[in-house]
């Protein structure tokens, strides 16, 4: 099989099977991941006896790989589309009910526009980015310059534009709500970290990073959210500032063959971390034959007949697939429709 396609039955009959991993049966065959969301609660015993953080970590490379090749991005624009996605799926799972959503959005002034990250409490993430093929250098660090792609630089004097991060919890029930801030600085984690601080009034550090590997198929992807719960003893904080602030990077540990337990655990070396809960996490968009001819459906009659004179070809945006309706199929579902 090519490079970049992500496990297969093939690789699974020569692979072996980890008992982290979570085995998906699909029509396609079986599919082999090994991606989850860690939750944990820490406690600094010399302090208290009472957790003072909520903490999540994520390992996401097989769902990061997946979205790089259903929606073909460029190298910078999948190491931005990964953190979100990676973001999300940590994110998602605090969501209370099944049916609810987590949606971040960054509408930026780079040459990616937006990006698209939608999870819920299953950790299942789909997403898109608004310009999948970004070419774009290096920043003075020699990386993926994401900041630059996600909000550019003017070109009169090279100072960096600007953007929006909305983040969106929505459910069949009730109205959505959306908290907004602006981007600080376009690498996104540091751009949650702000809008923890602005919109919700939580003190946290989120850390995300998305490594690539010499071919541009995807080599790590993972990463931390760190939230302080109310009354956090200044000591606690002072002592975490300096650990996180001597930290290597999520990709650098993720690298350095640590998972995302290992990775937590680094980050909060000197404190007691209990993991909770390990959620299996892919790249799930959930659209389907049958959703797409409800969509069709709610057209009405009219403007499905409008259309209806050649082949209808649907694509979904979240996950790059294509579905195609014959003249006939599309007569058929006219044929459900009153004709008002
Ligand atoms: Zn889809």
């Amino acid at each position: 099989m090519p490079d970049g396609c992500g496990p297969c039955l093939t690789d699974l009959l020569e692979t072996p099977v980890f008992s982290d991993s979570v085995l998906l049966y699909h029509a396609k065959g079986v599919i082999l991941l090994s991606d989850y969301i860690l939750r944990a609660s820490v406690v600094d015993r010399k302090v208290s006896t009472e957790p003072f953080c909520r903490a999540f970590a994520a390992s996401t490379r097989d769902l990061v790989e997946e979205a790089r090749v259903r929606h073909n991005t460029s190298p910078v624009v999948t190491a931005a589309l990964g953190r979100l996605l990676t973001a999300a799926a940590m994110m998602g799972v605090t969501l209370k009910r099944d049916d609810e959503r987590l949606v971040l959005k960054i509408d930026g002034d780079g040459p990616v526009k937006t990006l698209l990250a939608e999870s819920n409490n299953r950790a299942e993430v789909r997403g898109y980015p608004g310009e999948p093929c970004v070419m774009i250098g290096a920043n003075d660090k020699g990386k993926l310059d994401v900041a630059g792609a996600v909000r550019g630089y003017c070109a009169a004097d090279g100072t960096m534009g600007g953007g929006i991060l909305r983040v969106t919890r929505k459910g069949s029930g009730g109205e959505p709500f959306t908290g907004t801030s602006e981007l600080v600085s376009g690498e996104i984690a540091e751009d949650l970290t702000y809008y923890y601080a602005v919109s919700e009034q939580t003190p946290s550090a989120v850390s995300l990073g998305v490594l690539m590997n010499r071919n541009n198929t995807v080599r790590q992807a993972g990463g931390f959210i760190l939230q302080l719960l109310p009354d956090t003893p200044e000591e606690i904080i002072v002592k975490l500032e300096a650990r996180l602030s001597a930290l290597p990077s999520v990709t650098t540990l993720l690298d350095s063959g640590l998972d995302a337990e290992g990775v937590l655990r680094e980050a909060l070396s000197g404190f007691d971390v209990t993991v909770t809960d390990k959620i299996p996490a892919r790249f799930h968009c959930g659209c389907t034959r049958e959703s797409v001819e409800r969509v069709l459906l709610s057209l009405g009659y009219k403007e499905l007949m409008s259309i209806a004179d050649k082949p209808v070809e649907v694509h979904c945006d979240y996950c790059g697939s294509d579905y195609e309706y014959t003249r006939e199929e599309v007569e058929a579902l006219l044929k459900q429709l009153p004709q008002a």
